[in-house]
C-alpha cells in the first residue's frame, strides 16, 4: 500500500526509523571510555589554550574566558562528569598559567582553584535551578544565567579574592574585586553561549545562503583594525557586523563572532598595542574595553530574545499549518476551497481516490461542470444562498468521474467569510462518496416496497388481499368511467363449507381454499384481472373493460375448474366441493361509487344461494344456470 505523503512527514516529526536497509553516514563509532578521554583531552586543550592566550596577568586582562568555557562543559554534562570536567579545567588553568609565564606557580595554583570554586558554584546554581539543557535565546534561563554566572559566582569568589589579595600584596579591595568580577563576569558573558553554541549548533545547518559564510570572514580583519584604531566609528561597525550575524546566522554564529571579538581583545592586551593595563582614553582603557564588550552582549542578548519569540510564534504555527495539513491530506474526503464562481484554489489530496482525477485536472475544472445535468439545480441553488449570506449546505448530488461513470456524492457546503468584514468570500466544499450508501438506501427501498406488496397479498392462498382489491376495484372504476367502458366482477362462496370445516377440520378446510383459490386463478388469465380473496371462504375477480359475457364466462371457467379438481365433499349434497357465484357488470357513471358493482355481484351470488347453491347468477338482469350446470346462464329478478 502507498501511504500517504502526510505519513512521511509523521513519521519524520516523531522520528521513526525507516524500516529500508539504507546506511546513514555516521561518526565513527568509539567506545564510551574512548568518547570520554577524547572529550577530556579537546577541553584541557582547549582550556590551556584560553588560558595561555588571556596572558601572564591574569587579573589585568579584559576578559577571562576559561571560566565560561569550563561552565559550558558542565552546563552540557551529566553530573557525574563534573569531577572530571572541572579536574582538567584545573589542570589546564595551571598548564597555560605556567606556559604563559609571569605569576609564581603557587599563586597560579591558587588562582585556579578560586576559578574553579567560581565555576561549580555557577553550575550548581543554574542545574539547581533547570535540569534542562542552556537555552540563551529563553528569557527566563537568560536570567538566571544573569543572576548565577555573570553577577553572582564573579561577585563572590571576586570579593573572596579582593579580601587575600589584599592581605598578601596590598592591592586596594575595590580595584581587585573589579578586576576579578569584570573579567569574569564578561568572561561567562562571552564564552559560556558562545562554547555551548559550538558544541551543540549543526554550524553547516545554518549556512542557508551561500554567501553567509563572508559575514564572519569580513569580522576578522574589521576587529584587528577597528581594535587597533580604537575609533567609535570603527568599533560600530563591529557591532553591525554583530546583528548581522545574529539574524542570518543565528545565536551560535553571533556568540562564536564576538568570542572572535573578546580574542583579538585580549590578544592586544595581553601581548599587543594595549598591553600594559588601563591608559588614557577611548578603549585604550581596558575598562572602556569591558564596557564596550558588554553593551554589545546586551545587545545581541536583547535581539536573540526577541527572535526566540518570535521564532516560538513561527513554530506554533508552523505546528498549526502541519496539523491542518496532516488532517486534508489524510482525510478520505475530498476537501476543495474555491470561489462563488466555482474556481478552485485547493483540492486535497483524496481527489485521486474518489473520481480518478489528479488534483491538477480538478483545479483547473470548475466546481459545477462535474456535477450530473439533474443535480445542477440544486447544486447552483445552495451556492447562490451562500452567496447571499447562507452559513452552508449539505447536498447529494451526482458527480463525474475521469471515465465518465457519474457517482453519488454528499457535498457538504461552508461559506468562508472574510475574517474582516465577515462578507462571504467563498465555499469550504467536503466531499464524501455516497454511492455505497445510494446502493444500500435503494435496497432498503425495495425491501420496503416488498413488504409493502406482502401486505397486499393473502398468506394462505397468495392471492391479491382485500385491501388490494378495493384498491384496485377503484382504480379501474374510474378508468371505466372515463372510457365509458364495462367492469365486470365475479364474487364466489363456497358452498356448505362450514360443513366441509366439520367434516374434515380446519386445516383440510385451509387446503380446499388453496385449491379452489387456484381454480380461480385459472380462469382469470388476462394479465389486467385480478383475482382476490374476498374474506373467509369467498373470492372475488375483477375484470376491466369486460362485458357481462365475458364475466359470465370467467365465472364458467371457474366452474370448470373447480370440477375437474373433483375434490370431495361427503357432507354436500353435491359429494363434491361446489361453489356459488354472482356476476355483474357495470358501466360507471359520475357519481356512482365503485361499492355499488360489489353490492351488485353480491345480491347476484345471494340469488344464487338461494336458489339451491353450485350456479352462477348474474346482476341487475341476472341469468341463473341451473344446480352444477355451469353451461347456461339464468336470469334473477
Ligand atoms: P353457504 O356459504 O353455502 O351458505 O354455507 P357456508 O357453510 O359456506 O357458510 P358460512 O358463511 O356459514 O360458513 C363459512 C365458513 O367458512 C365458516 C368458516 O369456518 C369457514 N372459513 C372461513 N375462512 C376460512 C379459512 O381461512 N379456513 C378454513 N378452514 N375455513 C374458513
Ligand atoms: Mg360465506
Ligand atoms: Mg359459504
Amino acid at each position: 500500500m502507498n501511504k500517504p505523503e502526510g505519513w512521511n512527514v509523521l513519521r519524520d516529526r516523531l522520528h521513526i526509523r525507516k524500516s529500508s536497509t539504507a546506511i546513514r553516514p555516521t561518526l565513527p563509532i568509539l567506545r564510551p571510555g574512548v568518547r570520554l578521554f577524547l572529550k577530556l583531552l579537546v577541553c584541557f586543550t582547549l582550556s590551556t589554550a584560553v588560558t595561555f592566550i588571556a596572558g601572564p596577568e591574569l587579573q589585568n586582562n579584559s576578559i577571562w574566558a576559561s571560566n565560561g568555557l569550563l561552565l559550558s562543559y558542565l552546563l552540557l554534562s551529566p553530573r557525574r562528569r563534573w569531577l572530571a570536567y572541572t579536574s582538567v579545567g584545573l589542570a589546564a588553568q595551571i598548564f597555560g598559567g605556567y606556559l604563559a609565564g609571569g605569576e609564581p606557580w603557587q599563586i597560579n595554583i591558587a588562582l585556579a582553584i578560586l576559578n574553579i570554586a567560581e565555576v561549580l558554584m555557577a553550575a550548581f546554581l543554574l542545574r539547581m535551578q533547570a535540569t534542562h539543557l542552556p537555552k540563551f535565546t529563553d528569557r527566563s534561563y537568560l536570567i538566571r544565567f544573569f543572576a548565577f554566572a555573570v553577577i553572582g559566582s564573579p561577585a563572590i569568589v571576586g570579593a573572596v579574592f579582593a579580601v587575600i589579595a589584599h592581605q598578601w600584596v596590598h592591592q586596594p579591595v575595590f580595584t581587585g574585586f573589579r578586576e576579578w568580577f569584570m573579567t569574569d563576569s564578561l568572561g561567562y558573558a562571552v564564552a559560556t553561549p558562545a562554547f555551548v553554541a559550538i558544541f551543540r549548533t549543526h554550524f553547516r545547518g545554518t549556512l542557508k545562503s551561500r554567501w553567509s559564510w563572508l559575514y564572519p570572514l569580513l569580522l576578522a580583519p574589521i576587529t584587528f583594525l577597528a581594535l587597533h584604531q580604537a575609533q567609535l566609528a570603527a568599533l560600530s561597525i563591529i557591532s553591525s557586523i554583530l546583528i548581522f550575524i545574529l539574524l542570518r546566522l543565528g545565536m551560535g554564529w553571533a556568540s562564536m563572532a564576538t568570542l572572535l571579538v573578546a580574542l583579538v581583545a585580549n590578544l592586544y592586551i595581553a601581548h599587543g598595542p594595549l598591553k600594559g593595563g588601563p591608559s588614557g582614553d577611548g578603549l585604550n582603557s581596558i575598562v572602556h574595553l569591558q564596557i564596550y564588550l558588554a553593551s554589545i552582549l546586551f545587545m545581541l542578548y536583547a535581539v536573540s530574545v526577541v527572535m526566540g519569540q518570535n521564532s516560538k510564534a513561527e513554530k506554533k504555527l508552523q505546528e498549526i499549518a502541519y496539523l491542518h495539513q496532516l488532517v486534508t491530506e489524510n482525510s478520505r474526503d475530498v476537501i476543495i476551497i474555491a470561489d462563488f464562481d466555482g474556481n478552485r484554489s485547493y483540492v486535497s489530496e483524496a481527489a485521486s481516490s474518489l473520481g480518478g482525477w489528479s488534483r491538477e485536472e480538478l483545479l483547473g475544472l470548475n466546481s459545477i461542470e462535474l456535477v450530473h445535468p439533474d443535480d445542477v439545480k440544486v447544486a447552483g441553488k445552495a451556492i447562490r444562498d451562500m452567496r447571499k449570506g447562507a452559513d452552508g449546505a449539505i447536498i447529494e448530488c451526482r458527480v463525474k468521474k475521469n471515465d465518465g461513470v457519474y457517482i453519488w456524492t454528499e457535498a457538504s457546503l461552508r461559506t468562508i467569510r472574510n475574517p474582516v468584514t465577515n462578507a462571504p468570500v467563498g465555499i469550504l466544499n467536503t466531499v464524501r462518496d455516497i454511492s455505497e450508501r445510494k446502493v444500500a438506501e435503494e435496497k432498503l427501498q425495495a425491501a420496503y416496497q416488498a413488504m409493502e406488496s406482502m401486505a397486499s397479498i393473502d398468506a394462505l392462498t397468495g392471492l391479491a388481499n382485500r385491501r388490494r382489491l378495493d384498491e384496485y376495484l377503484e382504480t379501474e372504476w374510474r378508468r371505466a368511467m372515463r372510457e365509458h367502458k364495462p367492469l365486470s366482477m365475479v364474487l364466489v362462496d363456497v358452498d356448505l363449507f362450514k360443513l366441509y370445516n366439520d367434516t374434515y377440520g380446519h386445516l383440510r378446510g385451509d387446503a380446499c381454499l388453496k385449491a379452489i383459490a387456484e381454480s380461480v386463478g385459472e380462469a382469470a388469465a388476462r394479465r389486467v384481472d385480478l383475482v382476490a380473496r374476498f374474506g373467509g371462504e369467498e373470492f372475488a375477480v375483477i375484470l376491466p373493460n369486460t362485458a357481462a359475457e365475458g364475466a359470465a364466462t370467467v365465472a364458467n371457467g371457474i366452474f370448470a375448474a373447480l370440477r375437474s379438481r373433483n375434490l370431495a365433499h361427503s357432507a354436500s349434497p353435491f359429494g363434491i366441493v361446489t361453489i356459488s357465484a354472482g356476476c355483474a357488470t357495470v358501466v360507471p357513471q359520475l357519481g356512482q361509487p365503485a361499492s355499488e358493482l360489489i353490492e351488485f355481484a353480491d345480491r347476484a351470488l345471494y340469488v344464487a344461494k338461494g336458489l339451491g347453491r353450485n350456479q352462477i347468477c348474474a346482476a341487475p338482469a341476472s341469468t341463473v344456470m341451473g344446480p352444477g350446470q355451469g353451461d347456461a346462464i339464468q336470469q334473477t329478478n
